[in-house]
């Protein structure tokens, strides 16, 4: 079974704005997908739709055999835990520690307010501390958040996103707000932990080098359209590049 189906999926914003028209696309569990595409292309609402934050206007999403557009509240809460997220942005709070910035990925699983670190169940710390040793900020566990660097940050939020070990990971544009070394080293960690955790990712991405080295799979957006669904490793750097090439537009 697909980790991950969509079919014939359109997003509809308004008139003449449309997001992702008629996409089709069966992504098997365990497996790395690159989303590339210029901005405006339907990156993020492509991973929106798939985490439920989109419901599309035709077609549907399955994801780990719920469809998301039908599923009940009870049914997508779960969904969202089985689901972790990665933002450009890395969203975490700033005057918050790393460690309590982990801890609150736990929080679709508990409920009410909470207030400091130690507010949190043990076992919940205690999960939070091992992912954030996984991704090598043990140390820093008590430092404010903002005092990190930005790779450190993004390194943060991708060990947020697995303390509800989740089954899937989508990460939208993880490194563009990073330097290139930065950049290796968090992708780089996101394929190590998917191998570990044997994670579904989808990642969208700028740059096609990255693409091509930790990509499976390469999937081109254009103007909401699937333009190209290919095995990494049969990706030339040219033709990922003609994803971003105006000619191109004209040609398909
Ligand atoms: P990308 O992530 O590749 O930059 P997006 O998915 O953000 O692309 O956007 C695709 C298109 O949908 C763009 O034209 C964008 O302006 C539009 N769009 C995205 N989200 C919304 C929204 N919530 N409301 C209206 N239009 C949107
Ligand atoms: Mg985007």
């Amino acid at each position: 079974m697909s980790a991950i189906s969509l079919e014939n999926v359109t997003k509809r914003f308004s008139a003449d704005t449309v997001a992702a028209r008629d996409i089709n696309l069966e992504i098997d569990p365990g497996t790395f997908t690159v989303l590339l595409g210029l901005s405006g292309s339907g990156k993020s609402t492509l991973l929106r739709l798939i985490n439920g934050l989109h419901k599309p206007t035709s077609g549907s999403v399955t994801v780990l055999g719920t469809e998301v557009g039908t599923a009940r509240k009870t049914q997508l809460r779960h969904l969202r835990r089985e689901v972790g997220m990665v933002f450009q942005q890395f969203h975490l709070v700033g005057s918050m520690s790393t460690l309590e910035n982990v801890c609150t990925g736990a929080l679709g699983s508990l409920r009410g307010p909470r207030m400091g670190l130690f507010s949190y169940p043990k076992a919940v710390r205690q999960r939070a501390l091992e992912q954030l040793d996984r991704v090598g900020l043990a140390d820093q566990r008590f430092q404010r958040a903002d005092t990190l660097s930005g790779g450190q940050q993004q390194r943060v939020a991708v060990a947020r996103a697995l303390v509800q070990q989740p089954k899937i990971l989508l990460a939208d544009e993880p490194v563009a707000s990073l330097d290139p070394e930065s950049s290796n080293q968090v992708m780089s960690l996101i394929a190590q932990i998917a191998r570990e955790d044997d994670l579904t990712v989808i990642c969208s991405l700028h740059q096609v080098e990255l693409a091509r080295h930790w990509g499976d799979r390469i999937i081109g957006l254009r103007q909401g359209v699937k333009v190209m669904d290919e095995l990494a490793a049969d990706v030339s750097s040219d033709d990922a590049m003609r994803i971003y090439s105006a000619q191109w537009a004209s040609e398909a």
